[in-house]
């Protein structure tokens, strides 16, 4: 799983809220990859609440 954050993130946090291992913000979201396997459906679920729709999910 590949995941982006687009332009557009407000740094808001609710993504970091979900799951602090895979997002960190730093006045706009970061994704550390090497946390993504095992947390997947917490990216997914980020990407779902992300009030601006900057997360980008890409199942490979
Ligand atoms: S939820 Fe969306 S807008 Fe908020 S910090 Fe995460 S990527 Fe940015």
């Amino acid at each position: 799983m590949i995941v982006t954050i687009m332009d557009g993130c407000t740094g808001c946090g609710a993504c970091e809220a979900i799951n602090p291992d895979v997002f960190h913000i730093d006045s706009t979201a970061h994704v550390d990859s090497s946390k993504i396997p095992g947390n997947e459906q917490d990216c997914i679920d980020a990407a779902l609440i992300c009030p601006v729709n900057a997360i980008w999910v890409e199942d490979i």
